[in-house]
């Protein structure tokens, strides 16, 4: 169980710790995947309305479960940070607000078909191949580039950082930037629980979090 009152303390701590970097405005998405629908909620009910998950089962029963309870006061605005399947992307496409993790063209042409105009960040392999997602840098602009021909809406660049130590992370979230800023992009969706520092001392705009708010995730 997620209890809101533990998710409002882990908050404060990450608010702290995120205006300790520099990142008072910075987005926070709240990371619920591998937890409950209470997860949801508790984000809810702390103020936390940008909601991160990376499963469209779990996004689809998280939803309706939330619409079978008495509405908390904000609704969830779905981003989708996970590997991107052709039928799932069919199941989610209502849902879904921001597509954070649009990695192939194929990918980018099924958004379209399912969801016209629909915003999305193109998300850049950073971590050289970990299997961590994303296009080679090398690709960016030409995805860029066939999202938009495929009347998409690219606002910005997401990654995910090596594992390891945060400061391995500084010179991917540093690449990203910068292709970002090439490119014209507002929104870098980079950071996340255990490196969200070096991210936005890197110039994030929005960082994904989950244990930092809701404690370990289950297995
Ligand atoms: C799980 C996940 C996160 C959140 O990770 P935490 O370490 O729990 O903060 C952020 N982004 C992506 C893409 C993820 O898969």
């Amino acid at each position: 169980m997620t209890s809101p009152e533990e998710v409002a303390d882990r908050l404060g701590a990450l608010q702290e710790r995120l205006a300790r970097a520099g990142g008072d405005r910075v987005k926070l998405v709240a990371v619920t995947k591998g937890f409950g629908p209470d997860s949801v909620a508790a984000a809810l009910s702390a103020g936390l309305a940008d909601v991160g998950e990376n499963y469209a089962q779990e996004l689809l029963s998280k939803a309706s479960s939330l619409s079978s309870q008495p509405a908390v006061g904000l609704q969830p605005r779905w981003h989708f940070i996970g590997r991107l399947q052709r039928n799932k992307i069919r199941k989610i496409a209502h849902l879904v607000d921001l597509w954070q993790s649009v990695d192939r063209s194929e990918a980018a042409s099924e958004i379209a078909r399912r969801a016209p105009s629909a915003a999305v960040l193109v998300q850049v392999d950073i971590a050289g191949g970990e299997g961590r997602g994303g296009c080679p840098p090398s690709e960016t602009a030409r995805l860029v580039r066939h999202c938009r021909d495929a009347g998409l809406v690219v606002v910005g660049l997401m990654a995910v950082g090596p594992p390891g130590p945060p400061e391995l992370a500084r010179s991917g979230f540093r690449l990203l930037a910068t292709q970002a800023a090439d490119l014209g992009l507002p929104e870098l969706s980079m950071g996340m629980s255990a490196d969200i520092e070096v991210a936005v001392e890197e110039g994030a705009t929005m960082v994904r979090v989950g244990t930092a708010l809701f404690g370990p995730r289950p297995r």
